[in-house]
């Protein structure tokens, strides 16, 4: 089923959108299967879980960490990680640096964002992102280098609503981009979108979707 999902999900890509297949809570063979069929962008949200799946499959997986990132489990993933989405504090960001540095690597971020309405979900407000950017001096992080912007809309059926979250992203994203990045091209990514509502955040601008039920079916918690 895994094949067939996911190139109906590819017929809904728009072109400049990269799909980032969220395979956490699936087992191996599942990933292996859209890998088959030509996935190569697999997003996890829990480090145990993203090394043993790292170790089993092909290294020219691109891997992308998008679940909360606690400080201490940096080190684990700092050899081959390629996109980590959702950097919510500089202190992350600082141990993300330290960790790339002694990979010799440099590790591109996204800055999460904190656009929902609820009060659960982690990220900066465009206020605080803006004060911090403010602050710190990225010229001298040379190991993290960051390419743009990830949130979550709340999680409704209001799709008006989702819309206008999605909306107010991209328009944070273009005010931290002229303020902060204006000379930065690469600073040009923005990650929203899941499976109820990436054709949404499509429409706002989105460059990067992660969609993970509508590929791999429903999660069972109940393993791993
Ligand atoms: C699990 C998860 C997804 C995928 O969600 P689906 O609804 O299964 O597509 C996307 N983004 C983040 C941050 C996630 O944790």
């Amino acid at each position: 089923m895994v094949k067939e999902n996911l190139e109906k999900i590819r017929q809904t890509i728009s072109e400049g959108v990269r799909l980032v297949a969220v395979s956490k809570y699936h087992p191996i063979p599942d990933l292996q299967e859209a890998y088959d069929a030509g996935q190569r962008i697999f997003g996890e949200s829990h480090v145990q879980e993203l090394q043993s799946k790292y170790e089993a499959l092909p290294k020219d997986i691109e891997w992308h960490f998008i679940g909360h990132l606690q400080t201490n489990k940096v080190k684990y993933i700092a050899p081959y990680i390629s996109l980590i989405h959702s950097v919510d504090t500089f202190k992350l960001l600082h141990e993300i640096n330290k960790q790339a540095q002694k990979h010799s690597r440099q590790i591109d971020c996204l800055l999460q964002l904190h656009i929902a309405q609820e009060e659960t979900k982690y990220g900066f407000t465009p206020e605080e992102l803006a004060a911090q950017l403010n602050e710190y001096d990225l010229e001298q992080m040379q190991g993290v280098r960051i390419v743009g912007i990830m949130c979550m809309a709340s999680n409704t059926d209001d799709e008006q609503q989702i819309e206008r979250e999605f909306t107010h992203a991209r328009q944070c994203y273009e005010q931290i981009r002229d303020r902060f990045f204006a000379n930065k091209p690469y600073f040009r990514e923005i990650s929203m979108g899941m499976s109820g509502d990436y054709l949404i955040a499509q429409r706002c601008g989105s460059t990067l979707v992660r969609v993970g039920s509508s590929i791999f079916g429903m999660r069972n918690y109940g393993h791993n």
